[in-house]
């Protein structure tokens, strides 16, 4: 079902009318981590003045250790509503448990699947019968077989609106948290229909390496990023290191704005 084999033309997947896929660079941003009104209201300006079209951030937090913030639930989904009502932007949102898609898809406007949920296939099922698209990251481990595979389990359920997001995979090099496989870009492309952005922030889990990294993506033809912005990273309760500031910000828009997709 996502193999180009039987569907030549590459698609377009629309996101409360937002489009995402070929002749698009979507800039998806937000804060990694819905943290109170305010945070996620500000996180979202700055995410607009990037050129933003679609806001990102997590209520329900896949963390690795169980001591750590994990993430406010459904009073996180209300803060990612209220805010899309203030600034316009469609949310995409992360759902790691199969029993709260139907709660996350009465919020989001996308549902994320996120590394550590790639292969759960339970989960893609409950993804795949919400009527909402997905945003379905690379697993950190997982080949671009299995990427595609996990997105084939989404799809058997009736939904094709699914974008695939490299967001870097686990290798020996420890400069990065992950490697970014910029490559992984074309190559899914090339095997699928559907389209492909990339995750510059959580690849790298460094804020320095997030512009870099976008101007890789772009250079390669993906259809767009996301990324974190926080208006206070050095508070931020989770993942501030990879968080962009005002600064990068503008440095960003004009990136978005500069640098043509590649077909
Ligand atoms: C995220 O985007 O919030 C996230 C946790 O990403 P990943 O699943 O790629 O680590």
């Amino acid at each position: 079902l996502v193999s180009r084999e039987n569907h030549p033309d590459r698609s377009v997947v629309r996101v409360g009318g937002v489009p995402i896929g070929p002749g698009t660079m979507t800039l998806i941003a937000g804060p990694c981590a819905v943290e109170t009104p305010d945070q996620t209201l500000r996180a979202a300006q700055m995410a607009k003045a990037a050129g933003a079209t679609l806001l990102r951030g997590g209520a329900f937090k896949p963390r690795t250790s169980p001591y750590a913030f994990q993430g406010l639930g459904e009073q996180g989904l209300k803060i990612l509503a209220d805010v899309r009502a203030e600034t316009g932007l469609p949310v995409v949102t992360e759902v790691v448990d199969a029993h709260d898609v139907e709660l996350v898809a009465s919020y989001a406007d996308m549902l994320q699947i996120g590394t550590r949920n790639a292969q759960n296939f339970s989960l893609l099922q409950a993804v795949g019968e919400a009527g909402k698209p997905v945003l379905l990251k690379r697993g950190m481990s997982g080949t671009i077989e299995e990427w595609l595979m996990a997105a084939e389990y989404i799809a058997q359920r009736g939904n094709l609106d699914i974008v695939l997001c490299e967001r870097g995979i686990r290798t020996f090099e420890k400069a990065t948290r992950n490697t970014l496989d910029i490559s992984a870009v074309p190559v899914a492309q090339r095997l699928s229909h559907l389209p492909v952005i990339v995750d510059p922030s959580h690849s790298g889990g460094r804020r320095d390496l997030v512009l870099p990294l976008t101007r890789a993506a772009i250079a390669v033809g993906a259809d767009g990023v996301i990324v974190d912005v926080h208006p206070h990273p050095e508070t931020a309760l989770c993942d501030g290191a990879q968080a962009l500031v005002d600064g990068d910000v503008r440095e960003l828009a004009r990136l978005v704005r500069e640098l043509p997709p590649v077909f």
